[in-house]
C-alpha cells in the first residue's frame, strides 16, 4: 500500500490531522523534529511547555518541547535516553536541579557558583549545565535597573534566591543583605556569595529587617511568601519603602502579589515574577536554538496557559 501524504495549504482540508502537512511543515523540509523538554515530577503540571511551544512555531522552528515525568532513580537512564535520541538539551525542575549535575560533562559559570542545573544544552556533543533561574530574574530586573554597584535586600535563601543572589553579585551588586527565617540557609549562602564572587554578603535574621536600609534601592523577595495568596504579606514594614526604590517578586502566581500592589501604590518600581519566568525561558531558547524568540510572545502563552 502506497501512503499518499498530501502537503496543503488550505487548514480546511479533510485529511487526519496527522496526515494534514501545512506548508511551514513543508518548508522545515523534515519530519524529524529538534527536541528539547523538561524533566521533573509534577510534569503535568509545567506550563513552559506553552510559552516555549509557543516560541517555535512563532519562528517557524520544526522544534518540539516535552513534558517528561521523571522519578530520580531514573534521571540518570533518562539523561542517557535523551541523549541517545539526540535531544539539543532540557530543563530540569523539581527535584533534579542537583542530582543531575553527575551526569553532566561541564557546568557554566553560575551554575557551577549555585550548585543547581535547571538548563542543559547540547554543546558540541557535550551536556553543558546553566542556571537559568538567576538569569531570567537579572534580565527581567535589568529592564528597569541595573544592579551594578548597588546593595540590594534579598529576602529568602532557598533555590530561586540562590541563583539570583549569584547572579546580582556577578553582575557586580556591591552588597546583598540576605535576610531568611533559616538561619543555617542565610548563612550558608552568605558565604557562598563572599567566598565565591567578589560582592560583600551577610545573612540578616528577619526580625532585624524591619525597614529599608538607606542604601539600599532594590528589595526582592525571593521566598514563597505570596505564591497562590494575594493576602500573604512580608514582615516587613512597607512604609519604608521610597518611591523609586525598585521592588521585585519571585512568586508568578498571582502575578501582582501584595507586595507588589503596596509597592506601586508607594510610586515603587516593580518587576512581577512572570517576568522571570519568562525570561529564563527566552534564555534556554536562546541557548538551544540561538535564536532571539519574542519574549511577548512567550508571556502571552504562559498566561493563557496559566489563565492568570
Ligand atoms: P525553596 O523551598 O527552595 O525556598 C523557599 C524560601 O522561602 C526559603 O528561603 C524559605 O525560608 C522561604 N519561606 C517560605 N515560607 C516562608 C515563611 N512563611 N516565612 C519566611 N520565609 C519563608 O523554594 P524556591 O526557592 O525554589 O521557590 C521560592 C519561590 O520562588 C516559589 O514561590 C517559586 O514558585 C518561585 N520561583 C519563581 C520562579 C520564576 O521564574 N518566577 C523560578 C523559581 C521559583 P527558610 O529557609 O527559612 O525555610
Amino acid at each position: 500500500m502506497v501512503l499518499q501524504i498530501r502537503v496543503s495549504t488550505d487548514r480546511s482540508s479533510n485529511l487526519p490531522s496527522h496526515l494534514n502537512l501545512t506548508a511551514s511543515n513543508y518548508r522545515m523540509n523534515s519530519f524529524c523534529p529538534e527536541l528539547v523538554g523538561s524533566m521533573s515530577q509534577g510534569a503535568a503540571g509545567n506550563p513552559t511547555v506553552a510559552m516555549v511551544e509557543a516560541a517555535f512555531k512563532h519562528h517557524s522552528l520544526n522544534w518540539r518541547y516535552v513534558n517528561m515525568e521523571v522519578s530520580p532513580e531514573h534521571l540518570g537512564t533518562a539523561v542517557q535516553g535523551a541523549r541517545a535520541m539526540g535531544f539539543r538539551g532540557f530543563n530540569l525542575s523539581m527535584p533534579h536541579k542537583v542530582s543531575v549535575i553527575e551526569h553532566l560533562d561541564g557546568l557554566g559559570e553560575s551554575a557551577a557558583v549555585i550548585g543547581a542545573v535547571n538548563c542543559v544544552v547540547r554543546r558540541d556533543e557535550r551536556w553543558i549545565g546553566e542556571n537559568t533561574d538567576g538569569k531570567g530574574f537579572l534580565r527581567s530586573l535589568q529592564v528597569v535597573a541595573d544592579p551594578k554597584d548597588q546593595t540590594i535586600v534579598l529576602f529568602g535563601a532557598g533555590g530561586a534566591a540562590r541563583a539570583i543572589a549569584v547572579e546580582l553579585a556577578l553582575a557586580g551588586a556591591a552588597k546583598l543583605y540576605i535576610v531568611n527565617r533559616d538561619a543555617a540557609r542565610g548563612q550558608d549562602l552568605a558565604n557562598l556569595i563572599g567566598e565565591k564572587t567578589a560582592a560583600k554578603a551577610s545573612w540578616v535574621p528577619w526580625q532585624e529587617m524591619n525597614t529599608l536600609p538607606e542604601e539600599a534601592r532594590i528589595v526582592i523577595n525571593g521566598t514563597s511568601i505570596g505564591l497562590y495568596d494575594t493576602d500573604a504579606a512580608l514582615d516587613f514594614d512597607l512604609e519604608s519603602l521610597r518611591p523609586g526604590t525598585v521592588v521585585a517578586d519571585v512568586v508568578f502566581n498571582p502575578v501582582e502579589t501584595r507586595l507588589l500592589r503596596e509597592a506601586a501604590a508607594r510610586q515603587c518600581v516593580v518587576v512581577d515574577g512572570l517576568g522571570m519566568l519568562v525570561d529564563q525561558g527566552v534564555i534556554g531558547v536562546q541557548y538551544w536554538t540561538g535564536i532571539d524568540p519574542d519574549p511577548r510572545v512567550m508571556r502571552h502563552a504562559l498566561r493563557h496557559a496559566m489563565g492568570v
